[in-house]
């Protein structure tokens, strides 16, 4: 059914996660993706390694395709049988010409579905604060574009809260407009600019003062005005802004939630070595050993991988006993059919050696599949136990481009690894606001390495079963 079917699906107003599940879904399957350019970038992701993925918005010198050819794409690509998703910032009929898409694609007899998307006209205001209605003070709501068309005057429709898109060239001109229609001049404004972005910035005012409130701040793009007294309620809901801004460079970004409002950059990735004849060795003898140990949920997914493309399984693990350096990791090789037989309370790798310390390990065969580059702690401490230590490497950490990031809106800094240090100054240097921000190390061997760095980090400790195991 899908084949030939145009999509026309709202990507939301700017947070990656503000997408439907129905449009998330279509994302992973479609074959072409045409997008604008005020999407979440990140949402493309998530698309199939053969889909074409073709931006059809405005570039930054300002050339955009035009609708009539945007229409006949869509077209032609359904008529090629490929299933097409027309991706567009909030929601796709609200100021998108989604409509002239869907009626497009309507007259050549192409099937579509609508996949409507959260608004920026709603969801910015929401992010910022200001309840668009509210009992107490109006009942209504216009949405307007400020975008005249030339020669037209701006004509303000009657309601008590009014929310306008496409406004920033326009503002005087629509301040004007609102006082000639008898608009208080106390009546309360907000501009929200990149709202739902960790970049979101809010400025309020009175409409007679708004320009000189504004003064020199240039009003970045894309930004939504709302006006009316629904704006006054933005110091008691500001829930966005009241948090603290969190850059997260590592996996597993919800754990930190509770911090604060979290940006994920990967800036790392793990990849399989390229010569793996050792890891290869290691695995043929794999029953000889009496413990196997897991310091990460990547040792034991890189490891299964080359048990698989040597054509073995768990199986071939035998009698050894397992042992996982936290819960994470416990959980992963669970997922391989494997239950630890030693988990620590404290997941790192002392907390690994206090756990072996209560085992007998003298003369004991020990496999430590590893990263390319790992610490020495555990395979030294297990040899002072008196094990014979096989470390073995089975992948490595690559560095990938976490984008550009503005610092300015970056409370904190954490970095969940030594890896990640390494990255990030690599990536942004000099370190940025050494005085400003705030660098937080999980746990001692990352705070050592970012101190290597000139970075005074302040230690998070790993908890019990919750975090270091995440490599
Ligand atoms: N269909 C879109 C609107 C397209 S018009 C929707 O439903 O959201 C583009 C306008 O949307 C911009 O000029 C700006 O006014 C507004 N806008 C979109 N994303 C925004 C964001 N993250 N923050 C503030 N305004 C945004």
């Amino acid at each position: 059914m899908s084949h030939g079917t145009v999509y026309l699906v709202g990507a939301g107003p700017g947070n990656p996660e503000l997408i439907t599940l129905r449009g998330y879904h279509l994302l992973q399957r479609a074959d072409v993706i045409l997008h604008d350019r005020l999407i979440p970038t990140e949402l493309l992701r998530v698309v199939k390694p053969t889909a074409e993925v073709i931006c059809v918005g405005k570039s930054a010198d300002g050339h955009s395709v035009a609708q009539e050819e945007i229409n006949a794409l869509i077209v032609k690509k359904a008529r090629a049988g490929h299933m097409v998703l027309r991706l567009k910032g909030g929601d796709c009929y609200l100021f998108g010409r989604g409509g002239e898409e869907a009626q497009a694609c309507s007259a050549a007899q192409v099937p579509f579905e609508v996949v409507p998307g959260i608004t920026s006209a709603l969801a910015v205001p929401a992010y910022a604060g200001i309840p668009p209605t509210h009992r107490e003070f109006t009942p209504h709501v216009a949405i307007i574009t400020g975008h005249r068309q030339a020669g037209k005057t701006l004509e303000i429709p009657k309601a008590d809260t009014l929310i306008f898109l496409m406004s920033v060239g326009n503002i005087s001109a629509i301040i004007d407009a609102l006082k000639e229609q008898g608009w208080a001049p106390e009546t309360p404004i907000a501009v929200i600019e990149r709202g739902t972005c960790y970049d979101q910035r809010v400025v309020t005012g009175k409409l007679e003062s708004f320009l000189t409130t504004l003064g020199d701040i240039q009003v970045r793009t894309p930004a939504v005005f709302v006006v009316g007294k629904v704006v006054d309620l933005q110091q008691q809901l500001d829930w966005f802004g009241m948090r603290k801004n969190i850059l997260v460079l590592g996996n597993y970004p919800q754990r930190y939630e509770h911090l604060g409002n979290i940006i994920h950059r990967r800036i790392i990735d793990c990849v399989p070595i390229e010569d793996s004849t050792d890891a290869d060795a290691s695995l043929r003898t794999l029953a000889d050993f009496d413990w196997i140990c897991f310091t990460s949920v990547n040792t034991a997914r890189f490891l299964f991988e080359r048990l698989y493309a040597n054509g073995l399984d768990a199986r071939a693990l035998g009698p050894a006993k397992i042992a996982a350096i936290g819960q994470t990791t416990a959980e992963k090789l669970k997922a391989f059919g494997l239950y630890p037989d030693l988990i620590p309370r404290i997941t790192s790798s002392s907390g690994l050696l206090e756990a072996f310390a209560e085992q007998d390990l003298s003369g004991k065969k020990v496999l430590l599949p590893r990263p390319e580059v790992a610490s020495k702690t555990l395979p030294e401490g297990l040899r002072d136990m008196g094990a014979d230590v096989r470390a073995v490497t089975f992948y490595k950490t690559i560095e990938i481009d976490p984008g550009d990031i503005d610092f300015d809106y970056i409370d904190s800094v954490l970095f969940t690894s030594g890896s990640t240090v390494r990255a990030f100054v690599k990536r942004f240097s000099p370190v940025p606001g050494k005085d400003t921000i705030h660098y937080i190390a999980l746990g001692k061997p990352t705070r050592t390495v970012a101190r290597e760095h000139g970075i005074d980090a302040e230690l998070m400790e790993e908890k019990e079963g919750r975090m270091k195991d995440e490599g």
